[in-house]
């Protein structure tokens, strides 16, 4: 029997002062209920499903309700995951109306699609028999303000991106008992971004990745570099050579500073259960738990 364990992220970029100690809490939360999940003999796919809503769920992410605006003030989501054990993937982009895309993504992945955008998403959601929320549930004061601000520089996504950034995607990368490895993403996004604008976030290979064999990974920073070198599956890859996690998660944000002085962070577990992370942002969140720990760790 593998020693299950449990990695989450709750973001990259400067997270300000204030927020710190709630990207901690959330990210805390997040990692015990997926914890939970383990210890109770659930699977990677269902630890990480459950992590993942407790920070979509919490306002303090960019992730469901509470996310960053798009151009025309909505909240427009992305999310996928992973299972290492068969390389089944399901992701969901540019989804409106749905409080937890990361379910939504895993009703993708046990179909015969692997990603499903926009109106798309939406129509296969009430398919499934996921409740449909509305637009207006997924959005709150703190976002309609930034968003009223950022509308005097037009759809500067990529201004913003390099800027100061108050929150961010979320992530977990899990190991079950069985030795069974996923990793899943989800994100509303860059603040104010193009209606359709997609990220790293939703891409089998850019935002998450799992293969038993080497290991999974989930990313957070900037989408428009991630995409570009396929952050998740270099690392995995990297692990799959013999690299350990934490010099894998090193490996893949130096690959992205090199190639394209982008920034980001990553989270990863490899074969034999190790974690690691890595991030070339000022901050970022994550918090991570095993059988050998009496805690999680838990740093921003
Ligand atoms: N990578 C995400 C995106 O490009 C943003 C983030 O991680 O903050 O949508």
């Amino acid at each position: 029997m593998m020693a299950p364990g449990i990695i989450v992220h709750g973001g990259a970029w400067s997270i300000p002062e204030n927020l710190l100690q709630p990207h901690r809490d959330g990210c805390k939360a997040a990692v015990l209920r997926g914890w939970q999940v383990l210890q109770a003999g659930g699977s990677a796919i269902e630890a990480i499903e459950a992590a993942i809503i407790t920070m979509e769920d919490d306002v303090t992410f960019d992730a469901g309700r509470g996310s960053f605006l798009n151009l025309d003030g909505q909240v427009e989501l992305d999310a996928g995951m992973m299972d290492g054990a068969t390389l089944a993937a399901g992701a969901v982009a540019a989804v409106h109306r749905v409080r937890n895309p990361i379910s939504l993504a895993k009703q993708v992945m046990a179909s015969e699609h692997i990603l499903i955008v926009g109106p798309g998403a939406t129509r296969f959601a009430e398919k499934v028999g996921m409740p449909l929320c509305a637009e207006e549930d997924l959005v709150i004061e703190r976002e309609l303000e930034l968003w009223r601000k950022l509308q005097n520089k037009g759809p500067g996504y990529t201004d913003v991106l390099f800027g100061r950034k108050d929150l961010a995607t979320v992530g977990a990368v899990a190991i079950d008992q069985a030795g069974n490895i996923a990793a899943g993403t989800s994100t509303g996004g860059s603040p104010n971004k193009w209606p359709g604008r997609v990220g790293d976030v939703p891409q089998v290979g850019s935002g998450f990745y799992a293969d038993n064999v080497g290991g999974g990974g989930s990313c957070t920073g900037w989408g428009e570099g991630i995409m570009r070198i396929n952050m998740a599956k270099y690392a995995v890859d990297l692990m799959t050579a013999g690299q350990p996690a934490s010099e894998a998660a090193k490996g893949a944000v130096k690959l992205l500073a090199d190639k394209l002085q982008g920034v980001g962070g990553i989270i990863l577990i490899d074969r034999e259960g190790r974690t690691g992370q890595s991030y070339t942002t000022e901050h970022m969140a994550y918090a991570y738990m095993n059988g050998r720990m009496a805690e999680p760790v838990v740093a921003v």
